[in-house]
């Protein structure tokens, strides 16, 4: 099942903040996802996540705009009638039920025409079961399972109904780091198996790149980008996207475009044909900088960690903003202890933003 929105919009009335004061959470959303598509829905707490979730699942009405699952209008469905199955960070199994038991429950309060015979809901239950290998669990208690089983469980339970769209809320954030790599695989093993189109919603950037086919990056209820992950990573739209994406954090550099030249202080660190003179941002990522004698940048070296395979090199810049540039260097060779060190920048690696706006300047560097 194909999902559209158009224009979705909601405005909450904030009272604390006194009379009329508004919190635009989710602001003009326009894009689809295709049919069996996993999205990850990204970007930092308080940005509209949870909100764009809830309207997509009938829990809140949109102030504006449209919602589309295939060619049906569901903006003004209920939530029951939308066939979506959800899941939340506190997923609140039954304690006293068991898995099977935890896992029928939705079926169980079909009503009316959506009711199953007792042997179908059984058969279904068992499949699910199957699919997030929990067959041999059955007869257990929650209180009897793993933080990663009873998230399993939660997702079962969700794909009972054969949900036309499952909708996830920072379902991993309660587990523990080891725990959330496993799951974030488990979930995409199911989702692709399952064929069902989701939405993942995380403020994780690692988590969302590792498991979505394409990112939906958010800032304060605006999309930034939608684009796949690599290509978020690799082509920011602005500078926030930079910044959001990529462990460690892009460098970022205030810069100077001077006859022709990329400046970052006196360092000419590439060639721009046709520009105007103008102040730009200049974002590095730490892959990009190249310990190299002959190359353009000049930093004061400041320390060397060796972690596993990588190097991570700190020298400090008259134009870096923060404390100093983080390089990532498969091969540290000759770098001196302290004093003067020398750098190119890889191809690719840098990206020019407007100083205003933070948009991202797509002008070639020579
Ligand atoms: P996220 O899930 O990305 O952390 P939310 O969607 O929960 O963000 O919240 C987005 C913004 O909307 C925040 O400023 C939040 O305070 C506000 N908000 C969320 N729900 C409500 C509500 N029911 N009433 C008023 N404001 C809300
Ligand atoms: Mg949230």
């Amino acid at each position: 099942m194909d999902i559209t929105l158009q224009g979705l919009t909601k405005v909450f009335t904030d009272n604390k903040k006194g009379k009329g004061g508004q919190v635009t959470a989710v602001d003009h959303f326009d894009f689809a996802i295709p049919s069996g598509k996993l999205i990850g829905l990204l970007g930092p707490s308080g940005c509209g996540k949870s909100t764009a979730l809830h309207l997509i699942s009938g829990l809140h009405t949109p102030t504006e705009g449209r919602i589309f699952f295939g060619d049906e209008d569901v903006t003004s469905l209920p939530a029951e009638k939308r066939g979506v199955g959800v899941v939340f960070q506190h997923y609140a199994l039954y304690p006293h039920l068991t898995v099977m038991e935890n896992i029928l429950f939705p079926l169980e309060n079909l009503e009316g025409k959506d009711r199953l015979p007792k042997d179908e809901m059984v058969k279904r239950a068992k499949n699910v079961a199957r699919m997030v290998q929990l067959d041999a669990l059955l007869g257990r208690r929650p209180k009897e399972l793993s933080g990663g089983q009873q998230q399993r469980v939660a997702i079962a339970r969700a794909l009972v109904k054969h949900p036309k769209v499952l909708l996830m809320d920072e379902p991993l954030s309660n587990l523990d780091a080891r725990l959330r790599l496993q799951t974030r695989e488990e979930i995409r093993r199911i989702q692709r198996k399952a064929g069902v189109t989701t939405i993942f919603v995380t403020h994780d950037q690692e988590e969302a790149m590792s498991i979505s086919d394409e990112i939906v990056v958010m800032k304060e209820g605006k999309i930034q980008q939608i684009a796949p992950p690599q290509t978020v990573y690799d082509n920011p739209a602005n500078l926030f996207v930079a910044q959001f994406l990529g462990t460690p954090p892009i460098n970022v550099f205030r810069g100077r475009v001077q006859e022709g030249k990329l400046m970052l202080g006196g360092d000419a660190v590439g060639m721009l044909p046709l520009q105007k003179d103008g102040d730009v941002i200049v974002g590095i990522r730490p892959e990009g900088v190249i310990p190299d004698a002959a190359g353009p940048l000049l930093g004061r070296m400041d320390e060397c960690k060796s972690m596993g395979r990588e190097e991570h090199v700190y020298f400090t810049h008259e134009a870096v903003t923060g404390d100093r540039v983080h390089a990532l260097v498969e091969d540290p060779g000759s770098l001196p202890k302290a004093g003067e060190v020398r750098f190119s920048i890889k191809p690719g690696k840098m990206y020019l933003f407007d100083a205003q706006t933070h948009q991202r300047l797509y002008w070639e560097i020579k």
